[in-house]
């Protein structure tokens, strides 16, 4: 075997020892340029999204949401309670207020300063009162008190916008909408199954490509998906039910 020569070694040392430029460049975040690959996936086929949504079906054929409510107007009042709270934080609070007030008659009676006690565990809550006490009001004067059926109808509520339309369309009244919350938005994202940077983008994207059949339940699938399986920080692949046909580029299986 020829001998390497001290000559050698030294010009291999100092090749070594160079220090790498530094890239003009900052290098992109890992989840970011994951995100653009994930866009970049080829597409779901048709007879794969029905895979993924038959297998969520047979785990779950009945999913429910987490929201405690015991009627439309209740839905709504928790829904627009909800924003950028959990469901377990709004379901604490809206277990003694609906046992009270489950009509906006009730609502009303019991007045803004009450409704502001009962829920004064749910971030935002003094704005949220006065939302809920408003949203009474228009429902009495312009709707019969009945909650209304229609997506402007429903946006026009105080503190009501299309993600609180959405959900009360389809667990209310079984319209096949979309709600994107963070949990959907991500799984979108993530699975490749309807990329998009907006909440509007993934819920569009999404309400093309899932087949009528599982349209009804699909946004609490995949809720659940996002918040027990799909999960922000550390996605549980292993466990996962679609985890062969997730494009994520750094899913863990
Ligand atoms: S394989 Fe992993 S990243 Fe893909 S959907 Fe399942 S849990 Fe999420």
């Amino acid at each position: 075997m020829a001998k390497i020569t001290r000559a050698q070694r030294a010009k291999t040392s100092s090749v070594r020892s160079v220090p790498k430029k530094k890239s003009a460049k900052p290098a992109k975040s890992p989840p970011k340029r994951a995100a653009k690959r994930a866009a970049r996936q080829k597409p779901w086929t048709a007879a794969e999204v029905h895979e993924a949504f038959s297998r969520f079906r047979k785990a779950n054929p009945e999913p429910k949401g987490e929201l405690e409510h015991l009627n439309p107007y209740t839905l709504l009042v928790a829904v627009v309670l909800s924003a950028q709270a959990t469901d377990a934080g709004v379901n604490r609070a809206t277990r003694a207020l609906f046992a009270v007030a489950d009509t906006p008659e009730k609502m009303l009676a019991l007045g803004e300063e009450k409704v502001r006690d009962y829920i004064r565990t749910i971030g935002l809550y003094r704005n949220k009162a006065r939302n809920v006490i408003a949203l009474s009001e228009k429902l009495i004067a312009e709707f019969g008190g009945e909650v209304p059926r229609t997506r402007t109808e429903i946006e026009s509520l105080p503190g009501a916008g299309r993600k609180t339309a959405n959900v009360v369309l389809n667990m209310a009244f079984g319209e096949h909408t979309m709600a994107v919350d963070t949990h959907v938005f991500r799984v979108g994202n993530r699975t490749g199954l309807a990329p998009g940077k907006t909440p509007l983008e993934v819920e569009l994207g999404l309400e093309k490509v899932i087949p009528p059949e599982f349209m009804l339940h699909a946004h609490h699938w995949l809720i659940l998906h996002g918040r027990y399986t799909c999960l922000a920080r550390s996605p549980r692949c292993e466990v996962c039910l679609i985890n062969d046909l997730c494009r994520w580029p750094e899913k863990t299986v």
